[in-house]
């Protein structure tokens, strides 16, 4: 299937081909009709899917038609850069259009988004907060708003953004279209869902399961042995851009710094970072200077990197709902992915519960010729110092 049954505008359909999409994936298949027609829908769909333009095409087409000047589409996300993606779809996709967007986020100057939002824009993407400081100082005007996306609505809703959202919600009209995606349907958001959308029609695409193209494995391995085993991996498999999770923010940029004095073109993403040295890891990720970018949940929330081969889990991830999180940044819109997942001997029950969502057995692999029987160094510093984390068994590695 092609685009043409959609019957896209020639300026947007030039967008999308600019980008080299010829074939929309399942769930720009099953969401652009209705969201053509103006129906509100409810898109149950992990990032990688292609769900950034299920929504995006659609706008671009309700919005081409006048008027301007004034915002009619307002996309809410949980993070600065997954806004900054979504402000970027818009651009490549609508840039024949002459629609103008904003992104709308903290961190950064009020002033430069204020002098944007007066000069004119039809689309703003933001993150809650700084949405609701402009709301609250009148620098951002919602009342002619036409379309509300929530996007990654669980995400939101784990980082506590709801709140704010509800607020936000009185300050758009009754009469709008709503489209909300989330990657899991937990409770809280089936009834956000229930209180924002009217007769939603719900496209689900492989709910809380990882897409297809990604090839799963377990690496079972001693804990002192981790950046060992990781090293031995990435010089023996063929890969491209990696992201490699920690479970915490000491032990991504420890593990980054290894792999950057080991010779790789590697670099980490923590809550300690600078917006600058954050935004320097995020481009080098995405240009291809750094290869190996090491990062936690939180921190690597949003990165879309489409060419991202493998996710490798240095520490097992906390949940299942995590795993699928994770993985969902491999693999993604037609391409295939690895993710590699380090087990010691305490992740039995996770692995289980992975594979329960999976609905299949992950395969145990071991590379040959690595030293699986090296003792632990007496007192094993990265090990020793982790905090006593939140961790359901308060595990310390
Ligand atoms: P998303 O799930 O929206 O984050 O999209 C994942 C990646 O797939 C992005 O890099 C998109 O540019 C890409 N993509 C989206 N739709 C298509 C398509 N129909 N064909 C090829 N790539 C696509």
């Amino acid at each position: 299937m092609s685009f043409t049954p959609f019957h896209l505008h020639p300026q947007i359909a030039a967008g999308v081909e600019a980008l080299g999409y010829s074939t929309p994936t399942p769930i720009q298949i099953r969401a652009i009709p209705p969201v053509l027609q103006g129906q509100d829908v409810m898109g149950v769909a992990q990032t990688g899917t292609g769900k950034t333009a299920a929504f995006v095409l659609p706008i671009l087409e309700r919005l081409i038609k006048r008027p301007r000047g004034r915002i009619r589409a307002l996309v809410i996300a949980p993070t600065r850069e997954l806004a900054d993606q979504i402000n970027t779809a818009f651009a490549d996709l609508g840039r024949q259009t002459h629609l103008r967007s904003a992104a709308i986020y903290g961190g950064v100057g009020m002033d430069p988004q204020v002098r944007k939002l007066r000069a004119g824009v039809e689309i703003v993407v933001a993150c809650p907060g700084r949405l609701l400081d402009h709301l609250q100082q009148g620098t951002i005007r919602l009342a002619d708003l036409e379309v509300l996306v929530l996007d990654e609505a669980d995400r939101m809703f784990d980082m506590g953004f709801l709140p704010d959202i509800r607020k936000i919600l009185r300050h758009v009209p009754a009469r709008r279209q709503t489209l909300l995606f989330a990657a899991t349907m937990p409770d809280d958001i089936r009834l956000l869902a229930r209180d924002v959308l009217q007769a939603p029609v719900t496209v689900e695409v492989n709910p809380s399961s990882p897409a297809c193209t990604v090839a799963h494995a377990l690496y079972p391995v001693d804990p002192h042995l981790k950046t060992a085993l990781l090293f031995e991996l990435l010089r023996h498999t063929d890969t491209e851009s990696v992201l490699v999770f920690t479970r915490t923010k000491h032990r991504a940029r420890r593990v980054g710094q290894q792999l950057e004095r080991a010779g790789f073109r590697a670099s980490s993403l923590q809550g300690n970072l600078s917006q600058n040295q954050r935004q320097a890891a995020l481009d080098g990720f995405r240009n291809g200077t750094v290869q190996v970018l090491v990062a936690t949940d939180i921190a690597s929330r949003g990165i879309d990197v489409s060419r991202i081969s493998h996710v490798i889990n240095y520490d097992m991830p906390d949940s299942a709902d995590a795993y699928t999180h994770r993985i969902g940044r491999t693999g993604r819109a037609e391409k295939s992915g690895d993710a590699f997942t380090f087990m010691t001997r305490e992740d039995g029950a996770m692995v289980r519960s992975i594979e329960r969502v999976l609905g299949k057995k992950v395969e145990c692999r071991r590379v040959p010729g690595f030293d699986y029987k090296k003792p632990a160094p007496a007192r094993d510093a990265e090990f020793a110092r982790l905090p006593r984390g939140p961790h359901p068994r308060g595990r310390r590695g």
